[in-house]
């Protein structure tokens, strides 16, 4: 996807039923109007995914899963995985820090994810970010580094546009605790920085990468502002219809203002 276009990508977690995610997503496609310069994308629980895929306007939204399994196919009773996502998604998230935290994805996990986005034609949603307890400790920088090593330790450079990675700090994600854009500005300056040492800078520099912990309707535009952040990842005010549309409103006269 063109480095210019915003990428703002909504998460609903496990609340709404199919019926009322699809009724909320013909809210959303009667209030949100479509960009070029916008990509929005929206994060259903799984069992909404197909109603959702057989509805959805792809000029308007693309969908994402919020998480999937590994392995293509086989004895994992309860899992679903990408290869059955294959078609229905365009985007998966990985890592993200409800996952890590309480569902105990562990790195190899998350590795494993990636590849298995990239294999099956879905666009990994790399999460990382640092926990309260890492920051009071002052060890943020070297936790995104960890985080990005071990997420991407199977990617080539020609897989890396397929990539997006979304700094969300831990404290920041449903806490209403935003983070200063100083701070996103320094953590996203250190992921780039790393993503240039990793695979040079021509490859780096086409990465798309998200802020995300409490983002509202009022905070989306400075953190659009921060140079070197593509998009932003919403969880809470995804849920209300107005304020998502405004945020995606903001991702676009961000785009104008660079114009
Ligand atoms: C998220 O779910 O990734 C998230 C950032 O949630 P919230 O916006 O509610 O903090």
């Amino acid at each position: 996807m063109a480095k210019d276009k915003k990428l703002i990508i909504g998460n609903w977690k496990m609340n709404l039923s199919v019926h009322d995610a699809s009724l909320y997503l013909h809210t959303l496609s009667e209030r949100v109007k479509s960009h070029r310069s916008v990509e929005v994308v929206i994060a259903p629980t799984t069992l909404a995914l197909q109603t959702l895929s057989l509805q959805v306007n792809l000029r308007q939204f693309k969908l994402s899963a919020q998480n999937f399994y590994w392995r293509d196919s086989g004895a994992y009773t309860g899992e679903v995985s990408a290869t059955q996502l294959r078609g229905i998604v365009s985007y998966g998230l990985v890592g993200h820090s409800e996952r890590r935290y309480v569902f105990h994805d562990t790195d190899k996990d998350i590795r494993y994810k990636v590849q298995a986005a990239i294999r099956n034609g879905m666009r990994p949603v790399l999460c990382i970010g640092e926990t309260a307890g890492e920051r009071a400790m002052g060890e943020t920088f070297d936790v995104l580094h960890d985080q990005l090593l071990t997420g991407l330790a199977n990617v080539t450079s020609d897989e890396l546009d397929q990539v997006v990675i979304a700094y969300e700090p831990v404290w920041a994600i449903g806490t209403g605790d935003n983070a200063l854009p100083g701070d996103v500005t320094q953590a996203v300056t250190a992921i780039r920085r790393q993503l240039k040492h990793l695979y040079g800078a021509k490859v780096a520099d086409d990465v798309q990468v998200l802020y995300g912990g409490s983002v509202t309707a009022s905070s989306a535009a400075d953190y659009l502002a921060i140079e070197g952040v593509d998009g932003l990842l919403v969880g809470g005010a995804s849920l209300k219809a107005d304020e998502f549309s405004t945020i995606i409103e903001k991702a676009f006269e961000s785009t104008k203002k660079k114009a």
